[in-house]
């Protein structure tokens, strides 16, 4: 089922999250392990993000370092197939521009098409690790809405080979991201929406934000959304605080504030039993929050581990 029909469906307010594959080596039956428990809060689709290769540097025994190429977290669409034939939900990929060539895009969506997967959320993704901007590969795509244009393409039956003859035509419906506090390359969170707006005009269906922990600035977005004509939903993404240092990385990482009143009250905590206390409080008020005011369906960051996920949506599912 496609996301835009789950959530114009929804009956009240849906539960989903979003998971890691695992890392090359470790067994997925780690992964299941943790997506047991939330099964009983009936999700009605799982999203599994994607990762890019990056560059690793290895020590030879004469003193020279050799450069790898090293994929930490493959196994995406594997993961996805997996997870639809083992609990009969909706499996949404990430697929990102960064490090894949259009070809290699196209080849991709054929895979999940083949394996029955309707929903896709399309990503330009990071800069490559040693690199200070985003470049995309030769003949890869540039921005998520170039990706967008060439998913919406393969919906058409419009392949990179204009040669093609009586192609298939997918029908994947794509979700892109949002920032209620702007992408950090953006000059201005205006021009950040313009720049989503096109994304929804050249084919998106819907919104997933970053993760936020001040409710008033996704309110404040989705009317800035709104306001900019965009009508698609807005999915918001949610996820707790579990340990001090996170007060510094997640700003760091994501680019988002910490309200005062949640960094004072981790700030006081004597340890991180304590701080994941505080995380998972905040976050089911924000859950309660954001459900009150009507939105469709509540994404969680799980980041892999469920304990704290299961607790938030004990409160509030
Ligand atoms: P874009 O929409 O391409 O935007 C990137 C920047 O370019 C923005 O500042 C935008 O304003 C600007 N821009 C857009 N179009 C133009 C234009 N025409 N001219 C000039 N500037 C423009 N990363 C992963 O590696 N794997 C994942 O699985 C993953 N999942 C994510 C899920 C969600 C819900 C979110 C919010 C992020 C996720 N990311 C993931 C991180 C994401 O890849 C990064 O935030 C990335 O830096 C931007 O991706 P985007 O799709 O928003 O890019």
């Amino acid at each position: 089922m496609k996301i835009t029909d789950i959530l114009a469906n929804a009956k009240g307010c849906e539960f989903t999250f979003e998971i890691l594959p695992p890392l090359k080596g470790q067994k997925a039956q780690e992964i299941f392990d943790n997506i047991d428990p939330l099964m009983e809060f009936k999700p009605p689709f799982i999203d599994v993000t994607y990762h890019r290769e990056e560059t690793v540097y290895k020590r030879l025994p004469n003193g020279l370092l050799q450069e790898k190429v090293v994929r930490k977290r493959p196994g995406t669409v594997g993961i996805c197939a997996s997870l639809m034939h083992r609990y009969q939900t909706e499996a949404v990929p990430h697929v990102l521009c960064g490090g894949f060539t259009k070809e290699d895009t196209e080849n991709v969506l054929i895979d999940l098409n083949f394996l029955g997967i309707e929903n896709v959320v399309a990503l330009r993704g990071d800069q490559a690790k040693g690199e200070s901007y985003f470049t995309p590969k030769p003949d890869g795509n540039n921005y998520a809405i170039d990706l967008v244009k060439q998913i919406n393409d393969l919906n058409q039956g419009r392949y990179l080979d204009e040669d093609l003859q009586n192609t298939m035509a997918t029908d994947f419906c794509i979700g892109v991201a949002g920032y209620p506090e702007k992408h950090f390359e953006a000059p201005s969170l205006n021009i950040d929406i313009e720049h989503l707006k096109a994304k929804v005009d050249a084919g998106a269906d819907y919104i997933v934000t970053q993760l936020f922990f001040d409710n008033s600035k996704f309110f404040a977005f989705v009317d800035k959304c709104r306001e900019a004509g965009i009508t698609v939903p807005i999915v918001p993404g949610l996820k707790p605080l579990v340990t001090k240092r996170q007060l510094s990385i997640l700003p760091q990482i994501f680019h988002v504030d910490i309200p005062d009143t949640l960094a004072i009250e981790v700030l006081k905590c004597k340890d991180n039993a304590q701080v994941r206390q505080v995380g998972i409080e905040w976050c089911i008020q924000q859950s309660k929050e954001l459900k009150d005011a009507g939105v469709p369906v509540l994404h969680y960051y799980s980041m892999g581990k469920s304990k704290n996920i299961y607790e938030i949506a004990s409160a509030i599912f």
